[in-house]
């Protein structure tokens, strides 16, 4: 790719404070591994992430849609095209009687909190997914029994072209950590969530207990990705890995959490590599052992 087109292209769209070079990938990214990335540009309206991944897929450079970098592992060789990061510049919200519409950047969290404060029952169980509320949409978040299917009922989208895309309740095609946002490869830029008006004390009580219980069951004081996984039928990812012996098991800096085998915990210097092998053991184990296959639930960016 010629850099200097691409940066020249760019800055006909965004500001040139908000289009970074040779960004560091595990400084956006919550497991805190991964290379460089050529570009990332911090989106903040409709318009230029529309323009953006228009021009981007008109000149056949690669991109990347990313939130809070929450499920996401990129290589240690990095990425060779323009991450187009939508997060705080793009979180406006707005409550209208139990209608909440956010821009896809907003904070799940922030946006459960916003929920509880207007007394809207139905986010409590996004309440601590370190996620945004465009990737909740994408990913259809879960926990505790909610997802993200229950209390969406539109999304503007764009796809690859820029031409926008308002999907509708069952449109979504939502299933367990899939939507048709994914399957279409669509960018998701606003959701809009139906609640239902309840008791604030209520409300902010479960979000409190769901909270505690991520606190007790998950390693949240080191850098991971959440569940590396997803749950295979009738059973957990967690448990069949522990029945494989691997709790605590170590591949360079990156381990299956002792406190949770669902996830892998970069102890401090891991490599996208070290965690790369770890997913490949586990799998292999896992399959040798039960003749499961584990499926991903995070999305591995290159390697
Ligand atoms: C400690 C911890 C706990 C977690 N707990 C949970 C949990 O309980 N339940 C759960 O479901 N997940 C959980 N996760 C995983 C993660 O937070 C969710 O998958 C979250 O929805 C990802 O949002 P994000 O903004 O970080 O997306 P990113 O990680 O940035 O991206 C994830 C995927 O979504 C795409 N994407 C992101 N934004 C958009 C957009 N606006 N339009 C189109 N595509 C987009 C990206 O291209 C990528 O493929 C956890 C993660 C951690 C680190």
């Amino acid at each position: 790719m010629q850099e200097i087109d691409i940066y020249g292209k760019l800055s006909a769209i965004y500001p040139h404070d908000v289009i970074l070079s040779d960004v560091s990938m595990k400084d956006y990214t919550t497991m805190k591994v991964g290379g460089i990335a050529d570009f990332m540009v911090l989106a903040d309206s409709v318009e230029n992430i529309q323009k953006s991944v228009s021009l981007l897929y008109s000149l056949n450079v690669p991109y990347i849609i990313m939130g809070n970098g929450s499920n996401l592992v990129f290589s240690d060789q990095g990425y060779h095209g323009v991450i187009i990061k939508i997060g705080s510049g793009f979180s406006k919200t707005e409550v209208k009687e139990d209608i909440i519409t956010a821009e896809a950047g907003a904070s799940l969290t922030s946006v459960a909190n916003l929920a509880m404060e207007n007394s809207l029952s139905g986010l409590e169980f996004a309440y601590g997914i370190p996620g945004t509320i465009g990737g909740a949409a994408y990913m259809n978040a879960g926990a505790y029994g909610g997802e993200m299917k229950q209390v969406i009922i539109e999304t503007l989208c764009i796809d690859k072209e820029g031409q926008y895309i308002t999907l509708r309740g069952e449109e979504h095609n939502f299933s367990y950590r899939h939507s048709r946002i994914q399957n279409d490869e669509l960018v998701c830029l606003k959701v809009k969530l139906k609640l239902n008006k309840a008791d604030k004390e209520g409300i902010k009580a479960k979000m409190c207990e769901l909270s505690a219980k991520r606190r007790e069951k998950q390693p949240l004081s080191f850098p991971s990705a959440g569940s590396i996984f997803k749950r295979p039928p009738d059973s957990f990812a967690g448990k069949l890995i522990d029945e494989c012996g691997l709790r605590g098991y170590r591949i360079g800096g990156a381990q299956i959490s002792d406190k949770h085998c669902g996830f892998i915990i970069n102890t401090g210097n891991a490599t996208a590599s070290d965690v790369l092998a770890l997913i490949k053991h586990v799998q292999e184990t896992v399959y040798n052992n039960f003749g499961k296959s584990l499926e991903l639930e995070v999305k591995i960016i290159g390697g």
